[in-house]
């Protein structure tokens, strides 16, 4: 076991600088590293970038024995695999991917290995339990620890095999890790892992380089050349299907007449790596990816991340505009948004599982809380991970020019009417022309030009209907149909019967366009 004495942090120090190279720890590392050499099990939650794998790395040179780091994807593994030896630490991957299993276990059982990765799945069977008695553990390990709990953004199931394995060695610490995890998941990870509630560590999550923007997705190419345009650097684009991926490079090539390529999982393994590569050694390129770009890679200086469409949740947002910036230089981020993502994945939610549905739906309420706020954006992604920001950064758009709010009640009310009167299964563009009085074929037919609704929508009013609209959609008090027809849902009877209001947020005249929306 672990004596406290043997390991102080001046000597942690000191392998610091000899097997890493760097001068001092950054932000919670030393607590970190110093708990986990007194034999404690912890919980570290730190950003993306803030230096989690050194908090084992650098303890697995130090304590006798092997430290054992469970992590989800064979990628990541033998990132860090390389990484690891990079810095002449002994280091092996148990993986399907692996040939040189033998190897490996005949190095483990000699006591030589500092760190040995492997799989989640291995942890539930009996011949690895058998397989860590045999040689002394140092530590465990546990990477991307949110994976341990349902309310996490990606619960993997074999991740609940971990506690029967480590309690079978309880003198043994833990230290789980995690990037994401709101206060919720914090607290089922620590019961998850056997990790007492005095072991969480959590590191501050500002990112005060970089800068925050989200904009509705009015015209997406213009948008996205703007942005690049206004960052010379290296940059990610994130869109949510293949196709959008490759149309859009495609597009983003032509109109900025910069480097510009596409990267998802469809791309032939050899193209993949290639522009993966291209990408890490460029100093001006722009990748356009599906979200299964960036795990792993390790490029400091991104200078800007856009999303085409909305990210899964305020924690994938965060995470994946963490990529912007590690170097700690000024970086950007943009999302542009359309109301059809929120009823896209509105809509989705019916195909989760019940037990599931109330968590995920209140993690697309709080990334439509974070779209909406006329308020700091950067104020509302801390609050979301539970800490107590100022009232405003200076540093995201609302910040930098404050949008004008709007109270929009009356209006959504009219439009909810709209939707209730005709019975719920017309779109946006029917509604309109009902509300201001457009007595079209359609419309007659129908007999909609004898609604009370019909024309009282007044010229200025008129205007916001659009907005009020994706305002609706995006809080699920209007929710699409799969045939494209609007639906009452969430709190639209309390928006309809006075108790709820509804405030919109108003894009500065500056930067408001013309044109319709156009989707990826
Ligand atoms: P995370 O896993 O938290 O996203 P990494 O472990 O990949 O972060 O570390 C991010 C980068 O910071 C790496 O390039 C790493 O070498 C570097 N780094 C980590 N700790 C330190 C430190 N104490 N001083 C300087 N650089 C560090
Ligand atoms: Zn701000």
């Amino acid at each position: 076991t672990v004596a406290s004495e043997a390991y102080s942090l001046d000597a942690a120090r000191g392998a610091l600088r000899d097997v890493f190279g760097f001068d001092d720890f950054r932000g919670i590392q030393a607590n970190v590293v110093g708990r986990v050499l007194a034999g404690r099990s912890t919980l570290a939650v730190m950003p993306t970038g803030a230096g989690k794998s050194l908090t084992y790395q650098l303890p697995a040179t130090m304590i006798e024995g092997t430290t054992v780091v469970v992590s989800p994807l064979i990628a990541l593994m033998h990132d860090q695999l390389r990484s690891a030896r990079a810095n002449g630490i002994a280091a092996a991957t148990l993986t399907s991917a692996d040939a040189d299993w033998r190897e490996t276990l005949d190095a483990f059982r000699a006591g030589a290995l500092d760190l040995l990765y492997v799989a989640p799945e291995r942890a539930s069977q009996p011949a690895f339990r058998e397989l860590l008695s045999s040689a002394r553990i140092a530590l465990f390990a546990i990477d991307e620890a949110h994976c341990v709990s349902e309310w996490g953004h990606d619960f993997r199931p074999d991740y609940r095999l971990l506690r029967p394995l480590m309690d079978a060695f309880p003198r043994v610490p833990r230290l789980a890790l995690t990037a994401t995890a709101d206060a919720h998941t914090r607290d089922d990870i620590l019961v998850q892992l056997g990790i007492p509630a005095e072991g969480l560590m959590v590191a501050g999550f500002d990112r005060p380089n970089i800068r925050y923007r989200i904009a509705h997705r009015d015209s997406i190419v213009h948008q996205l050349v703007g942005l690049m345009r206004s960052e010379p650097g290296p940059g990610i684009v994130y869109a949510p299907t293949r196709a959008k991926v490759e149309k859009l490079a495609g597009q983003l090539a032509a109109a900025s007449g910069r480097p510009v390529l596409p990267y998802h999982a469809g791309l032939e393994p050899g193209e993949r790596a290639a522009n993966q590569a291209g990408f890490v050694a460029s100093e001006d390129m722009v990748i356009v990816a599906t979200i299964a770009f960036g795990m792993g890679i390790d490029k400091p200086d991104v200078r800007f991340v856009a999303h085409a469409g909305i990210p899964k949740s305020i924690e994938a947002f965060y995470q994946e505009t963490g990529r912007a910036g590690r170097d700690g230089d000024p970086a950007q981020t943009l999302m542009l948004w359309g109301a059809g993502d929120f009823a896209q994945a509105r809509q989705r939610l019916s195909e989760v599982p019940e037990d599931r549905r109330g968590s995920e739906r209140a993690r697309l309420d709080a990334l439509a809380g974070l779209v909406e706020t006329a308020g700091c954006r950067r104020a509302v992604l801390l609050r979301h991970f539970g800490e107590d920001p100022p009232e405003a950064c200076g540093n995201c758009d609302n910040c930098l020019e404050a949008p004008g709010v709007t109270d929009a009640t009356e209006i959504a009310r009219k439009l909810l009417s709209a939707a209730y009167r005709t019975g719920q299964s017309f779109g946006l563009g029917h509604l309109q022309k009902v509300l201001t009085g457009v007595g079209d074929d359609r419309i007659v037919q129908r007999g909609h030009d004898r609604l009370s609704v019909f024309g009282i929508v007044d010229a200025e009013e008129a205007r916001l209907i659009q907005p009020v609209a994706r305002a609706l959609q995006a809080r699920g008090s209007l929710v699409a149909t799969e045939h494209g027809g609007l639906q009452l849902g969430g709190d639209a009877k309390a928006i309809l019967t006075g108790e709820r209001s509804v405030e919109i947020v108003v894009p500065p005249q500056s930067s408001r366009r013309r044109g319709g929306e156009s989707n990826p």
